[in-house]
């Protein structure tokens, strides 16, 4: 094992988990710009370097947006854990509120290795209250690296366009039925693959994966490059809300993403890990953030784990992201209205106890796979 660095704490992880979930609530922030500033204050208290990705797009009051970065740990590391935010706007305040949990007790980090926080890949998403970006893309839907294949949509998406993406402002329209019976229609699994699958066609549509690399992505694409392309090993997270049983989570990979055999990983962070087709709940992507990273870091050894944390059910969540983009695309627009609120709720719950089972879930995973890298089993 690596000599453990002396500046950073060396709480053992168990100590480090109960100290995190015991105030899991207090790390959830209102709205973007004190998330933001929480996560640069605490990433200074914990000794950490900060960075930060300037954005052309605004907040609602017109506040500038900045994917940050809190680097813990040498600057020249070898291994890496790499923790993802806010791919999805809504999704970040979990992921920022766990990540704001990991400042306050960081895993061990050894001489050679560096925990490395992206606070909020999408904050004009977080900031609006919506989940798609300033161009209503699904960046985990944009993660393209060939020219050619910004095209297209699953032929069932074209029949449910109408249902999914009406060009009015949020209204009682029988949705849940109308869906039940796309679903009776077509087949239940066909409809949701067909939605969250991702599509070129539709820019105003729900799970629009865009006609080219977003900003965002493509600001961090070149620093995930710049400094990480000559690292030995990176073990990325990635933060996602909304999916699976309510306040438990979920870990997923990418089908062909991350050297190390399913089975080593799953016994490595102690817990079950499904391939993205194999779940029962969960649907396959084009365009994804995991996919995509082994190719962005080709001479680096990379793991690639998605965590869920369920919130309500598939319908209740579909529903409050059609009744938001109808909001953001055909009324007011404002991160007031009601239909954004319902979002937050949808993907961010209100609730003590849900918060605080994101919080211990978002750590544990993190002191897990940080403690199975930074021992060395990489391979
Ligand atoms: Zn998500």
């Amino acid at each position: 094992m690596a000599p453990i660095s002396s500046a950073q704490p060396s709480l053992p992880l168990e100590r480090a988990a109960a100290r995190t979930s015991a105030a899991g609530t207090d790390f959830f922030s209102p709205d973007y710009v004190s998330a933001r500033a929480r996560f640069r204050a605490a990433a200074l208290r914990a000794g950490a370097a900060l960075d930060a990705l300037p954005l052309a797009a605004r907040g609602p009051h017109d506040e500038s947006l900045t994917i940050d970065f809190a680097w813990l740990g040498t600057r020249r590391p070898r291994r890496v854990m790499l923790h993802i935010s806010g791919v999805h706007g809504t999704e970040a305040f979990a992921g920022s509120a766990v990540q704001l949990a990991l400042l306050a007790a960081p895993p061990p980090l050894p001489a050679d290795g560096a925990l490395i926080l992206v606070h909020v890949l999408n904050p004009y998403g977080m900031a609006w209250l919506r989940r798609a970006n300033e161009h209503n893309v699904d960046l985990n839907r944009n993660f393209h690296l060939d020219n050619g294949i910004w095209t297209g949509a699953p032929p069932l998406y074209k029949r449910l366009d109408a249902l999914l993406n009406p060009a009015s402002p949020p209204a009682r329209d029988a949705f849940a039925l109308r869906l039940a019976a796309a679903g009776l229609r077509h087949g239940v699994r066909a409809v949701r693959q067909a939605i969250a699958h991702g599509q070129h066609r539709y820019p105003r549509g729900l799970f629009y994966g865009g006609a080219e690399l977003q900003p965002g992505p493509r600001l961090f694409i070149d620093w995930l490059q710049a400094q990480l392309g000559s690292a030995e090993a990176v073990f990325a997270i990635d933060l996602h809300t909304g999916l699976g049983p309510h306040a438990g989570d979920t870990l997923m990979v990418e089908p062909g993403v991350g050297t190390a055999p399913l089975p080593v990983l799953s016994r490595a962070l102690q817990r079950p890990i499904t391939g993205g087709v194999m779940a029962p709940s969960a649907y396959t992507v084009r365009g994804s953030l995991g996919g995509a990273l082994p190719r962005l870091l080709p001479d680096v050894r990379v793991e690639f784990v998605l965590q869920e944390i369920g919130t309500w059910s598939t319908l209740r969540v579909l529903h409050a992201l059609r009744e938001e983009n109808r909001c953001h695309l055909h009324g007011n627009g404002g991160p007031d209205h009601p239909a954004k609120q319902r979002l937050r709720e949808a993907l961010c719950p209100a609730s003590p106890a849900w918060r605080e089972a994101a919080v211990a879930h978002g750590c544990d995973l993190v002191y897990r796979a940080a403690g199975w890298l930074f021992r060395g089993n990489t391979a």
